[in-house]
């Protein structure tokens, strides 16, 4: 037909001259469509894929022939080193040989295209760290990706077994079966455990996928251990910090009823508790911030304002303002050691409250008339500055170390030794970790004593990787 058309044009019969210039352009409307279908055939589903082929072809076989080439020559395999997938090589050994054989390269080169399209979609989804399985009706594997292999065992990534599916809970193949059967859009979500030795928590999600000629399942699953553990955490968070607020609230609560039913006695007494009343409040006061000051910086909120610190300087000015508590508990503090290079850049003031954190726990966890000590290094080969607080008190057992930065985390028989809120490490954790780059720790020994560190980077690039991932 097309070749019909180009002879009534050349004869110049009852055309129209609009409608003939229009017909002129067809052929080239052909060739055009053929890298378009190739295109469209690279982005589009199965079956869109397989019709854009066929119209892929079908125009390539209308421009051959438009073009009034003859059929049934051969196709020049080598010819396709253009890096435009072959089209242009294709188009042109048509225009050479002719319709059915350019029909041929063209389906060739759009049958490439979606090889290419294939490859590319299995790396995406080898890239995903969720198991993603196709399976059909009986759960008979079509494809699942790497991290299914992970999850389910290397044999559950064979196609046309049904080894992922025997890998997961019963209810995933009621699932699949549901929704297959179903058909439209249905999608269900499971929450299950894996049958591997840690019982793996997982989501699974089943949709519908339309094939060629059968409807089969997508299956997602997803590992959710560290959701699970960030949920109990919070939850555990939540109620410790609701008993934490409770009892520092009981004793002023007491007190203040004690005063307002008149019956304290003396003036004496009711001055000391009207102090006890005050002590109280400001110790949940502090508790509160601190609850806050954590909450800020976990939730990314706080930001350290820079400059450049003179560690040993700040370090003279702490150990001033704790001298009063000491000298009044007779232990003997000092400033023992502050190199001069001591210095980078921080946030002045939380790098006080973290030297004054460490200090005060020194001196409450010391018996009177013990040793607290600061030490101000540089670690040249870490190119930081090293902070360290020393004591000879009541040492830590080594139970307690790995929970000690913890939240409201309290060793056992300190609680009757001080008042505290197992809260300090840990806001000093986030200020020097999160906020600065740094690392935070402690040695210790039960009789012995303990020493406290933090490190700061001295480098400004260190510091914002190590704080990236510290965040
Ligand atoms: P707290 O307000 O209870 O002191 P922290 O978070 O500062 O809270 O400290 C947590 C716990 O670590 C303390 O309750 C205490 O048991 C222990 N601790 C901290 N510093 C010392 C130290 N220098 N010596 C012994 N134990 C300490």
């Amino acid at each position: 037909m097309p070749f019909e058309r180009n002879q009534e044009r050349s004869q110049g019969a009852a055309t129209p001259p609009a409608a003939s210039k229009a017909r002129a352009f067809l052929p080239w409307i052909g060739l055009l469509s053929v890298p378009v279908a190739a295109v469209a055939a690279m982005l589009a589903e199965g079956a869109a894929a397989a019709w854009m082929i066929g119209a892929g072809c079908a125009a390539l076989a209308y421009c051959a022939t438009a073009f009034g080439m003859p059929a049934g020559a051969a196709v020049d395999d080598d010819d396709d080193e253009e890096g435009d997938g072959g089209v242009r090589s294709a188009a042109r050994n048509s225009a050479v040989h002719g319709g059915s054989l350019a029909a041929a390269a063209a389906k060739d080169v759009l049958l490439r295209a979606i090889e290419v399209r294939s490859t590319e979609r299995t790396a995406i989804l080898d890239a995903i760290a969720d198991g993603v399985i196709l399976v059909d009706l009986h759960g008979e594997t079509r494809f699942a990706n790497k991290a299914a292999g992970a999850m389910l065992g290397e044999n559950a990534t064979v196609a046309g077994t049904r080894d992922a599916i025997g890998a997961l809970p019963p209810q995933v193949l009621r699932a699949v079966q549901a929704v297959v059967e179903a058909g439209g859009t249905e999608r269900r979500r499971l929450e299950a455990e894996l049958r591997d030795h840690a019982s793996t928590p997982v989501v699974i999600h089943v949709s519908v996928v339309r094939g060629h000629s059968e409807s089969l399942a997508a299956i997602m699953v997803r590992d959710v251990r560290s959701e699970r553990e960030a949920d109990r955490m919070k939850s555990e968070f939540v109620a410790k910090a609701s008993h934490e607020l409770r009892t520092p609230l009981a004793s002023p609560r007491a007190y203040a009823e004690l005063l307002a039913d008149g019956e304290v006695g003396d003036d004496a007494q009711r001055r000391e508790f009207a102090g006890i009343i005050l002590s109280e409040t400001n110790r949940l006061g502090a508790l509160v911030d601190r609850m806050l000051d954590i909450g800020r910086i976990e939730s990314g909120m706080a930001r350290a304002t820079l400059e450049q610190v003179d560690f040993g300087e700040l370090g003279r000015q702490c150990v001033e303002e704790q001298q009063g508590e000491a000298n009044r508990r007779m232990i003997a503090l000092k400033l023992s050691r502050a190199e001069r290079a001591a210095v980078a850049q921080a946030d002045r003031p939380l790098m006080k409250q973290v030297i004054l954190n460490l200090l005060s726990n020194a001196l409450k966890y010391t018996p009177d008339g013990g040793e607290v000590s600061l030490e101000i290094d540089t670690d040249n080969l870490a190119r930081a500055v090293v902070v360290s607080v020393k004591d000879n008190g009541l040492g830590i057992p080594e139970h307690a170390l790995p929970r000690l930065f913890g939240k409201f985390y309290r060793v056992e028989n300190h609680e009757r030794i001080a008042k505290g809120t197992g809260l300090g490490l840990n806001l000093c954790r986030n200020i020097v970790e999160a906020m600065h780059g740094g690392q935070i720790g402690v040695d210790s020994k039960v009789g012995v004593g303990s020493r406290f560190w933090f490190a700061i980077p001295m480098d400004q690039s260190a510091r914002d990787q190590t704080a990236r991932k510290a965040a």
